[in-house]
């Protein structure tokens, strides 16, 4: 039987019309309307366009944003300091370094100069340590999507066994946390298995996996021989790959080959309209509760 789909496009315009009316709530009551700060550096396309995506969603729910674009050329020190301005504006909620950053910028080293009161990406080590302990926190908005999507479709993962495929920072491990703890009220509560590029057989752990959770990178990575039959798979990959039929000369794709897997599998994200509008409604409601001061009370 073909796998039924988890639509991320229809819970995320939940979430956001949940955002929207607690935006309008904060204006009924004379307050501002959350901001949210991008800061993209450089012109790599894929970022542009992730930009893009955020600041319409900021516009349909009522937060405010600015995006400012930075030269590739800036230096870290730069950088840091046109960050330590917005952290002491208190007209601003939320920073976002847009990534991948330039090669001489050290990511993490610019994250961690964010205030974490204003992360809302929820990368922030603070944030990240607040996790993997089980403390109020912004949480990374990928996983923390994933999460809204068991919740939504009530697809439980206490003791299931999870595999999460791909073992990022962003992504990949902080999955691998919330799949794991022992105290998350609905999700969580699984036996998490965590690969990544160095893992030998990846079948051998793909193919025991009640929950596959995949943020590789790699097109094509997850193939039906490679899961059990009725194992729900949730596909972060975004990957463009050549298309010289569409009129942008690519097209979008997961890491898991949709077509084969979604004939074995109980449930499906599709690519695109899976993972990608969670991970941007997730970061609305971040920017909410940030400034509703809901995480890190004054
Ligand atoms: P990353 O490059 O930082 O990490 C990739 C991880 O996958 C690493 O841990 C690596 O070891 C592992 N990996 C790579 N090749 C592998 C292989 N052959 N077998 C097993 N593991 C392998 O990537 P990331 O930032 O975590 O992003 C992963 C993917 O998810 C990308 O396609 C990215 O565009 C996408 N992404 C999507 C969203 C979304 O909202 N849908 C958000 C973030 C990232």
């Amino acid at each position: 039987m073909p796998a039924q789909l988890i639509d991320g496009l229809l819970v995320a315009a939940g979430i956001k019309r949940e955002v929207q009316a607690d935006v309008a709530g904060l204006l009924a009551r004379g307050l501002r309307p959350p901001h949210l700060r991008v800061l993209l550096i450089g012109s790599h396309p894929a970022s542009k366009a992730y930009v893009t995506s955020k600041v319409r969603a900021c516009a349909e729910v009522g937060i405010t944003s600015d995006t400012e674009i930075l030269p590739d050329t800036i230096s870290e020190k730069s950088l840091k300091a046109r960050i330590a301005e917005l952290n002491a504006d208190d007209e601003v909620d939320g920073i976002l370094v847009q990534l991948p950053l330039p090669d001489h910028l050290t990511p993490m080293s610019v994250i961690e100069s964010i205030d974490h009161r204003k992360d809302v990406d929820g990368f922030h080590p603070m944030n990240v340590g607040r996790l993997a302990l089980n403390m109020p926190g912004f949480r990374s908005c990928t996983p923390a999507g994933i999460q809204e999507l068991f919740k939504h479709y009530m697809i439980p993962t206490k003791a299931k066994h999870a595999v999460v495929v791909g073992a990022s920072n962003i992504v990949g491990t902080p999955m691998a946390l919330m799949l794991s703890r022992e105290h998350d009220s609905y999700n969580g509560k699984a036996t998490t298995t965590i690969c990544h590029k160095y893992t030998k057989d990846l079948t051998a752990h793909t193919i025991a996996a009640d929950i596959l959770i995949v943020a590789a990178g790699q097109p094509n990575l997850i193939t039906a021989p490679m899961v059990k039959e009725g194992v729900v798979v949730v596909d972060v990959g975004m990957n463009r790959v050549a298309d010289h039929t569409s009129e942008k000369g690519y097209k979008l794709v997961g890491d898991v080959d949709f077509e084969g897997v979604s004939q074995k599998a109980s449930w499906i994200t599709p690519v695109p309209g899976g993972v990608g509008p969670m991970t941007v409604a997730m970061l609305m409601k971040n920017t909410l509760l940030s400034a509703k001061k809901a995480v890190y009370p004054d």
